[in-house]
């Protein structure tokens, strides 16, 4: 099975691998082997993406520091980056 996810540019790419890489791990914790493919379609590019130990090591630690967040009272400050802009969340962010 292959899971694609098309984005508009590969500015982001390491938060658009880490979204795909947590659908690989959702799909795997329930016993669906998958692999990714990221594609920027005005670039004419795909990514391969793969749930190897290690970037399952990374979801983990991720999903942890998520966690982490969440169950503190106020959430942190955003700290803007180059994403940001284009970001779905900016309005959240910094409304
Ligand atoms: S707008 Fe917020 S959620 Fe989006 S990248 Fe920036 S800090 Fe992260």
């Amino acid at each position: 099975m292959i899971i694609g996810e098309v984005k508009k540019s590969s500015k982001c790419i390491e938060s658009a691998k880490m979204q795909l890489l947590y659908y690989l791990y959702d799909l795997k914790q329930q016993g669906i082997e998958a692999e990714g493919k990221l594609q920027f379609p005005e670039e004419k590019r795909v990514e391969s993406v793969i749930l190897d130990e290690e970037e399952m090591h990374k979801v983990e630690q991720t999903l942890l520091e998520c966690k982490a967040i969440i169950s503190q009272e106020r959430p942190p400050q955003p700290r803007w980056t180059g994403c940001c802009m284009k970001c779905s969340y900016c309005e959240c962010c910094y409304a």
